[in-house]
């Protein structure tokens, strides 16, 4: 199938790539020139594990092509997806559909024949049928479906997300248009994918209902670790003790420094917005909104607390900046407001991540950023770790608390145990496991 893909984000260029090597005709298309430019050049403009060799490989066999300009592309698609931001609208925290809007006019004006358009970016629940009258506008004749496939991959690992996926969530009005987006995940079905096949306004509420769950999940681990450092418990042991529960299930329950990234934070607020719409509020998403924008402003006290009461005049080793390993990515990530908190503080914060920094340097000012950890630990009074980078998973502990001035190491993942720093030598502070492993 000829499959077009507006907006070549970490959504549209890695499903751009997975169905080009599925063996579809794909053209990712980027109105960032720049994006385009890198890309044609074998360059990713973003860090995604395998990301590279599966571009190559599918551009080499032409399978995959790149363009700014849609127009020549979307003539003879079969598929057109829409895989633009959806970011938090300024001022009221609704998803912003600029993107969405402006592509669903240029996308109507472009098509010939019968053509699917598909939604992968995560879209409040009817925007496929404004999508629909926008393109009956500026194309009454056209012959046309829109369709809703919303996107579950993770950054990190959004390869293998993409190729073996728990399920394809898929809505649609027509037959026509379910046939479509059936031809076009044949492929999966080889590996018995479930495909759920919906309406369209389910779709798109699915996507928001799935990120709002697994949100809801993390909000509630991080305040049962909050409950255990106070009566002494163990939130990993509890974790371990609920999760194996099947109808619990084990994933999302590590306490940490609060979720962030490009989706829970936006795709939760803007559940909210859109329930309190229609007068049907969501309060359980709410009390999770509230309570992990609070978290992350208690990390910074809980660091401060750790380090007796201040860190004025100490400096910080910080070690992750991205909202989770394996990625590049900075939205949204506890460190934006960990970071400045503890400078504002009157820290000194020496910073090391594998892959983030770039990113960092644009939206956190004063922070002296590391080569290695090495580095970020030199001449510093404590640690944190704040990402839990595989990297960081078997640090020299012995050699940090022999650089580190207070001995101090505040683990906000959960990554070591109480004993292994002890015997190092280090004071350990971590999450919801009080006085013990
Ligand atoms: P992104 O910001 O990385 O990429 C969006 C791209 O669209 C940008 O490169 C931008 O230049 C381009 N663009 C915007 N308007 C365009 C137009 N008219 N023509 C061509 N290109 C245009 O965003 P992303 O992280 O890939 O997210 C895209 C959507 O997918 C969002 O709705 C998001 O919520 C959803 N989603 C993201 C993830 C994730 O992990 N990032 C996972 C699932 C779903």
């Amino acid at each position: 199938m000829r499959v077009v893909m507006i907006g070549t984000g970490y959504v549209g260029l890695v499903s751009g790539a997975c169905f080009a090597d599925f063996g579809h005709e794909v053209i990712c298309i980027d109105k960032d020139a720049g994006k385009i430019a890198a890309l044609e050049k074998g360059v990713m403009p973003i860090y995604e594990p395998g990301l590279d060799v599966l571009v190559e490989t599918n551009v080499r066999a032409g399978r995959l092509a790149f363009a700014t300009d849609p127009a020549d592309a979307i003539k003879g698609a079969d598929v057109v997806f829409l895989a633009v931001g959806t970011p938090t609208r300024r001022g009221d925290g609704h998803a912003d559909l600029t993107y969405v809007y402006a592509a669903a006019e240029e996308v109507g004006r472009l098509i010939e024949g019968y053509t699917v358009i598909v939604t992968k970016s995560t879209v409040p629940v009817g925007t496929g049928d404004e999508v629909e009258e926008i393109i009956r506008r500026v194309a009454p004749e056209a012959d046309f479906d829109v369709a809703s496939n919303p996107e579950f991959l993770r950054e990190g690992a959004a390869i293998r997300d993409f190729k073996i996926p728990d399920r394809v969530v898929v809505g649609a009005e027509t037959e026509r248009a379910f046939a479509a987006l059936r031809e076009l995940y044949r492929p999966l079905f080889l590996n018995e994918t479930p495909i759920v096949a919906v309406n369209r306004r389910t779709a798109e509420l699915t996507k928001y209902a799935a990120n709002a769950f697994l949100a809801t999940k993390i909000a509630f681990i991080n305040e049962i670790a909050d409950l255990c450092d106070v009566v002494g418990a163990n939130v990993q042991q509890v974790a371990k003790g609920i999760g194996l529960d099947k109808r619990i299930g084990s994933k999302f329950l590590h306490a940490g420094p609060g979720y962030g990234g490009s989706c829970f934070p936006k795709d939760t607020l803007a559940l909210s917005r859109t329930a309190h719409q229609v007068a049907s509020p969501v309060t359980i998403v709410d009390s999770v909104i509230a309570a992990n924008d609070r978290r992350k402003e208690r990390m910074a006290e809980l660091i401060v607390r750790a380090a007796g009461g201040s860190v004025a005049g100490k400096t910080v080793a910080v070690l992750g900046l991205t909202f989770k390993p394996n990625t590049d990515d900075m939205r949204e990530a506890p460190s934006l407001v960990v970071v400045p908190a503890l400078i504002n503080a009157g820290a000194a914060v020496q910073a090391f991540d594998p892959e983030g920094m770039d990113e960092a340097r644009k939206h956190i000012e004063g922070v002296t950023y590391a080569e290695n950890v090495q580095g970020a630990l030199k001449g510093a009074d404590l640690a944190v770790i704040l990402t839990e980078w595989d990297q960081f998973r078997a640090l020299d502990l012995t050699a940090m608390a022999g650089e580190l001035k207070e001995r101090l190491l505040v683990d906000l993942r959960n990554i070591y145990t109480r004993a292994e720093a002890e015997r190092a030598g280090l004071t350990y502070v971590s999450i919801g496991r009080p006085a013990m492993d």
